[in-house]
């Protein structure tokens, strides 16, 4: 007889459906996953009720309404809670919204972006509210286990699966990703000022970028020593240093602050990130999960 297959549910918050499609970059092992599993509800899916299921898998950050109302039913109809990818697990690129008050995020969206003629902010009630802050799924429901990355792996996402049908805990790797990388780095485990850049540069602007030398080492800020190792350096494989997409180390209080501490060993405090782009740079994924200060809603006016 068939062995009985787990159920799963997927949701999709506020997000880029990425941690979906690199699910389905598995390709064709997505079919031996599907011997495990069978998905009963999917954004793709026409099913409008969420089914009593064993694992229910969410992608996205929580920033509506709907998105409210969606979790809560998730975890009320799956046994286990799975959070796929940085908007879920840290607030993610949807997190930045955070920086703003909510009346200028939606005049931007819906008023100022240069494609806009005679825009206006929507009010219809059909359309879900957006929260005041942007959370990760963990600040609002129990959350039982997550994979990091903007997007995760595919073969994460099928690990993670596989785990759970075997009735086992992912496992991700708890180091950053300098001790994954190829790179020759040697400089930046000690304090000095041999590499002290005056500025800093992006792989473009570098005329001799040495793509077997440490970014950090060459006056390139790459964000390896405050995130978590697992993608096995893809950006850095492709010279593009590591921007943090798989968030900060388990130990870490946050990952902006810790990349700030890690220069600071190296450079005078935090210099290569306040001449770039703090937020950007050290909290692209997980602003909402920071100690960065909350923006204050102006006086008598909304977030
Ligand atoms: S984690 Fe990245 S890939 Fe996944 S939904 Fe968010 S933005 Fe898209
Ligand atoms: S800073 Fe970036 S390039 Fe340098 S070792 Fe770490 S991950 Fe590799
Ligand atoms: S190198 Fe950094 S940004 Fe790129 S996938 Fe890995 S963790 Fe994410």
């Amino acid at each position: 007889m068939a062995k009985k297959k787990v159920t799963v549910a997927t949701a999709s918050l506020q997000s880029c459906f990425g941690c979906h499609i690199s699910f389905l970059d598995l390709h064709e092992e997505v079919l031996g996953v599907f011997d495990l599993i069978e998905i009963l509800h999917s954004p793709i899916m026409d099913v409008k009720e969420v089914p009593q299921v064993t694992v229910g898998l969410i992608e996205g950050a929580v920033a509506n309404e709907n998105n409210l109302r969606v979790i809560e039913e998730f975890r009320k109809k799956a046994k286990i809670i799975l959070a796929m990818g940085s908007c879920a697990n840290l607030g993610g690129v949807p997190g930045m919204r955070n920086f703003f008050y909510q009346e200028d995020v939606l005049k931007r969206a819906y008023v100022e972006t240069e494609s806009t003629v005679k825009g206006k902010i929507p009010t219809s009630n059909q359309i879900p509210k957006l929260l005041d802050e942007v959370k990760p799924v963990h600040k609002v429901i129990k959350v039982d286990y997550y994979i990091p990355g903007c997007p995760p792996l595919p073969e994460m996402i099928k690990d993670a699966i596989i785990a759970l049908v075997q009735g086992k805990e992912p496992e991700w790797p708890t180091y950053n990703l300098c001790k994954e990388c190829k790179r020759y780095h040697t400089l930046m485990y000690i304090p000095q000022r041999e590499f002290l850049t005056e500025t800093v540069f992006s792989p473009m602007e570098l005329e001799q970028i040495d793509t077997e030398k440490c970014f950090l080492e060459q006056g390139v800020l790459c964000m390896g020593p405050a995130t978590r190792a697992g993608c096995h350096t893809r950006c850095i494989n492709g010279n593009i240093p590591c921007r943090g997409c798989f968030g900060p180390t388990p130990d870490a209080l946050e990952q902006g602050s810790k990349m700030i501490n890690a220069l600071s060993s190296i450079l005078p405090a935090g210099t290569l990130m306040h001449l770039e782009d703090v937020v950007g740079v050290g909290y692209r994924y997980s602003l909402p999960v920071s100690i960065y200060p909350k923006v204050s809603p102006p006086k008598g006016g909304k977030k």
